[in-house]
């Protein structure tokens, strides 16, 4: 019996996991059950899974919460607030397990926290692990963490891995890694049409069903190139060794290839549950609740390689994993504040990649030695990014 907190319990991820966990009370104890603001949704949760915490970052939600519960049959649970509190959940002694499952940098404290204590982190909070990289990976080494993929490209890729590997090794004879990728809504929209694209447009993606930030990351392509990063980082690679292979139906979810002529592949419908049981259930496996895949309904698969000039989010992550150090996380940073603007309709669509590209040309790449450093390169660049929203702001 494995004791578990889910941070972003609320979001796409976390019901998700919930449903997974649900799915296997012998195995799995909620612990702890963190949100951003979403009272409404933590306190259903609470009522059904009873965890011995639930946390809210948002003070007035979290006395809210407080009182909702004291009138209910879920006294037993704890409420905290705060961002401390994340950290304070993630490493509770009787965590086993930790689903980084908070979207963008808020997630990088509370998740580094779980790696430093040495729990099994199952990191779906991709820009986390872009913004901190090997500071992120050296923590999980020495503490004897145990670091699982969720990423469903990621997970696909340690599955396809050799027997005994775990994440940060060198993999023996593996040559190069396939990275799918759906291509989003925008594969073949005519380039001149994407300046019109609304966020109803964008987070509508046609084979998976997300948050909204990704979603837009998806259709920027800009989460392959944060996926991109996220695998070098994973897999101990370079990026001349990831492929990124454009596979609109989803079904192939990445490859690895080996010295032999060998390619891996794992296959499975495009359902986040699967990544997420076979992170939960790992070294074994257990039922995910998924469709099993028909394969006979999967009338063809396609594969084609990216457009860089479709795609400027991909090639400026290509520019700031080459230029390395705070790059990085000048990236993630700029494209979450560019992604915000958009969404609230600030900017167009087409201009989330001249703010990431203008923010990025404001830094020198120097050194991410530390997490000071790193903290405040993602404020900076924040900073630069929204000045330069304000300024594109139509
Ligand atoms: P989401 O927007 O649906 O949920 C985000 C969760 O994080 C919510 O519970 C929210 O309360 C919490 N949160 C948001 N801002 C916060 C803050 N400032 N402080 C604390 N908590 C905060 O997002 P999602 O789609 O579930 O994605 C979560 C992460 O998983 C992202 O990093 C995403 O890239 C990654 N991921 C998601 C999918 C997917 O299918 N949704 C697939 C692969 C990877
Ligand atoms: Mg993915």
């Amino acid at each position: 019996m494995k004791g578990i907190c889910i941070l972003g319990a609320t979001g796409s991820i976390g019901v998700s996991t919930l449903d997974v966990v649900a799915r296997h009370p012998e195995h799995y104890k909620v612990v702890a059950l963190t949100a951003n603001t979403n009272i409404d949704a933590l306190y259903q949760q609470c009522l059904v899974h009873r965890p011995e915490y639930a946390v809210l970052v948002d003070d007035g939600k979290a006395k809210e919460l407080k009182s909702l519960l004291a009138n209910s049959a879920a006294t037993g649970t704890i409420v905290l607030s705060g961002v401390n509190a994340l950290e304070q959940v993630a490493t509770l002694d009787q965590v086993d397990s930790v689903m980084a499952a908070i979207v963008g940098a808020a997630g990088l404290l509370p998740s580094l926290a779980a790696a430093k204590a040495g729990k099994i982190v199952l990191l779906a909070n991709k820009e986390a692990l872009v913004m901190s990289g090997d500071i992120f990976m050296q923590a999980v080494a020495e503490s004897g963490a145990q670091l699982l993929p969720i990423d469903s490209e990621h997970n696909a890729i340690f599955q396809c891995m050799p027997a005994g590997y775990e994440t940060g090794m060198q993999a023996k004879q593996a040559r190069r890694i396939l990275l799918t990728a759906s291509g989003g809504p925008f594969r073949q929209t005519p380039l001149d049409q994407l300046v019109e694209v609304t966020p109803a447009q964008a987070v509508a993606h046609p084979n998976w069903d997300m948050g909204k930030k990704i979603s837009v990351d998806s259709a920027t392509m800009m989460n392959k190139g944060l996926e991109m990063i996220e695998a070098c980082l994973l897999f101990n690679m370079e990026p001349e060794q990831i492929q990124i292979v454009i596979h609109p139906q989803s079904v192939i979810h990445s490859m690895v290839d080996y010295v032999d002529g060998t390619v891996l592949a794992q296959m499975g419908n495009p359902d986040m549950r699967i990544p997420i049981a076979h992170s939960l259930a790992w070294p074994e496996r257990f039922d995910s609740g998924a469709e099993p895949l028909n394969i006979f309904s999967i009338a063809r698969m396609d594969f084609e390689e990216p457009d860089l000039g479709r795609f400027p989010c991909l090639r400026l992550a290509y520019e700031a994993i080459h230029a390395g150090g705070i790059m990085p996380t000048v990236l993630n940073a700029a494209n979450e504040i560019a992604v915000d603007a958009f969404l609230n309709g600030q900017v167009r669509f087409t201009d989330i990649p001249v703010i990431i590209e203008r923010s990025m040309g404001l830094f020198a790449a120097r050194p991410a030695d530390s997490l000071e450093t790193i903290l405040a390169a993602d404020g900076q660049a924040r900073a630069a990014a929204q000045q330069i929203a304000s300024e594109l702001s139509h």
